[in-house]
Parts: structure tokens; sequence; C-alpha cells
């Protein structure tokens, strides 16, 4: 259905969890630690009702189907919820993102279930900085959990790379490099000011930094918020998001579902509809009114003026 705007809702993303196995500094914050509201997984929602509002917001519509979390492969019963979703017969993508540390013991059975594709996060290919940056993580896992979603068949696979200033900029043309071989899609995306601050400004680099560090790149179109690219005789293409520097508010199609049932219409928005006790006609009346009461766009959003979001990215998925 369409929100007030006229723009089409089609796109559902669903966290699935609060709890992640590893620690991101842009992500969950300085310390590491998350406030007392995160929930675990006996208080969020149960797979079943998050498989009930998704067959509740096909029918207004919804097509697209996007698990996140937290990390998403931590929820258990996730492989299950994938099956639920892959059932609902208006749901034609279904995608999850993750860092991928447990793909290589789950992406066939994922596969197998009826998930399609998979967005991996992966910001350095350096481990020191991995780990320094996840706090927590090896990269040798996340290349691991990289290559187990290929072999498994999740695709077009993506890559998503945080672009952080004075972290991983002066490695645009080794990450891109990723596109040389493998059909993948490196996706380099802006940091947002959203959940606790931790950088400088400095940090926030437009993703036309991207062009500048890397000559190579010749435009080649555009699928859904990414602006593509591609380094000729690469088998892959680099998409840019910037929801900063050039923000895609206007045909934005996504409503999200927090783990603990929460609709947010808006990411960076403070408002959020709690859903966790309805079902039936009263759940589709609350979707309708969440879809079609969507604001307008995200307002100023910059190193300066940080999102409005009450949620920082780790309790509502990216
Ligand atoms: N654990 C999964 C993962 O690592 O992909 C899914 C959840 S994570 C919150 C989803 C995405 O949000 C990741 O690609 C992450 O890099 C991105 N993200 C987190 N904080 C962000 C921020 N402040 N700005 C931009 N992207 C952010």
């Amino acid at each position: 259905m369409k929100d007030q705007f006229g723009r089409e809702i089609k796109y559902l993303r669903i966290s699935v969890t609060d709890r992640c196995n590893l620690r991101c500094r842009y992500c969950i914050g300085a310390t590491g630690i998350r406030d007392g509201s995160s929930c675990p997984d006996s208080s969020c929602l149960p797979i079943e009702q998050m498989a009930e509002i998704a067959g509740a917001a096909a029918p207004l519509g919804v097509t697209k189907v996007r698990i996140t979390g937290g990390e998403p492969l931590m929820r258990r019963g996730v492989t299950d919820l994938v099956r639920m979703l892959a059932d609902i017969p208006e749901i034609t993508d279904l995608a999850m993102t993750t860092n991928g540390i447990l793909l290589p013991e789950m992406a066939a059975e994922l596969k197998a279930a009826g998930l399609m594709r998979v967005n991996i996060s992966l910001d350095t290919l350096d481990p020191e900085k991995y780990r320094s940056m996840t706090r927590l993580g090896r990269l040798e896992d996340t290349l691991a959990g990289i290559q187990a979603a290929a072999k498994a068949g999740l695709a077009p696979l993506k890559i998503n790379t945080v672009l952080i200033g004075g972290f991983n900029d002066d490695e645009i043309p080794a990450l891109i490099d990723l596109t040389r071989e493998e059909p993948i899609e490196l996706r380099f995306i802006e940091l947002m000011p959203i959940g606790a601050p931790v950088f400088q400004p400095s940090a926030y680099i437009p993703c036309s930094i991207v062009t500048e560090r890397d000559d190579r790149l010749i435009p080649c179109g555009e699928s859904g918020t990414a602006r593509l690219y591609r380094v000729p005789g690469y088998a892959g293409r680099v998409g840019l998001i910037s929801p900063l520097s050039k923000h895609f508010c206007g045909t934005c199609d996504r409503i999200r579902l927090t783990a603990d049932g929460r609709i947010k219409p808006c990411l960076h928005s403070a408002e959020e509809i709690d859903i966790s006790n309805l079902h039936g006609e009263a759940l589709t009346e609350a979707l309708c009114a969440a879809i079609y009461g969507k604001p307008a766009a995200h307002g100023i959003l910059d190193a300066e003026h940080h999102s409005a979001s009450v949620r920082g990215m780790d309790r509502i998925g990216g």
C-alpha cells in the first residue's frame, strides 16, 4: 500500500534479536555494553509471531523481507523463521544481513529453508583493525562466512562496508579488488550518527570519496538505494549508499520491525508503534496506520545532527 506521500511500501526489515557476537564500535557504542532495555531472546517476539506479522504485511504490498539484528544467526529458530517467510507467496525476495561468522555451519540449511541471499558486513581487510573495530571478531571467520555463502548459492552476494574516516578510507581500492574475480556487490555505506556517538565528526565521510580514491570506477546504473559502479574487466560491482550526503527518503519503501515488536516507520525517527500484542484485524489496522503515517524524511542528519531514533542500529537492524 501507499503511504501518505504516495510511496509504495514494499520492504519489511525484521530484527530477530538484539544479541550479537560482535561489539562493533560504531554500532553498539563507546563501551560495548548495551543499556538495560535490550531484549534477550526470551523477551523478543516468538518467531511464529514475526512470521504472522510478515504474513499480515504481505497482502498490504510487502514483497521483500530482510532478516537482521543484532546478529540474526544468533537467534534460535532463525532457520524456521526463514522457512515460514519463504512459505508466504507474496514474498519474492528474502534476504538477511549478517556478520557471516556463523555462516560456515548454517549457510546450507538457510538456503534449503528458502533464504535467497545475504549481505555480509565487512569493514576492513586488516585482521588487527577488524579485531579492534569489532572488539571480539576474527577477520578469518567473516571471510570464511563469505565463502560459505557463495558455496551455498546465496546469491547475489553483497558485502556491506561502512566508510569510516581514518579507519578504512585507506583501504578503498583493496576492498574494491574483492570484486575482481567474484560477482559480488561491494557496498560502501556512509556512517550514520545513530546510537551512542563514538566518533569525531571527521569519521563521517561522504561516499564521493570512493570515486575520488579509485579512478578505475565507471558508473553502471542503480539498484535500490545504491548507485552502482564497476571496474572494467572485474566480475563484480561497487555500490555507493549515501543516507547522509544524498538521502533517499523520497523513494524509501521500508518499514522495520524490532525484536520486541515495535514498528519503526522511519529508521531515524523516534516514533515506534507497539504491535507486540496485536493479531488478526487489529494487527492489519496497526500496520496500515504505520505505513500510511511514515514520515516524509528523516530530517537533517550529519556530523552535527544526530538521529532522533531512541535505539541504536544494534537494536533496529541495518
Ligand atoms: N549483525 C549483522 C551485521 O553485522 O551485518 C546485522 C545487524 S547490523 C546492525 C546491520 C548493518 O548495520 C551492518 O552492515 C552494519 O555495518 C550497519 N551499521 C551499524 N551501525 C551503523 C552506522 N552507525 N552507520 C551505518 N551503518 C551501520
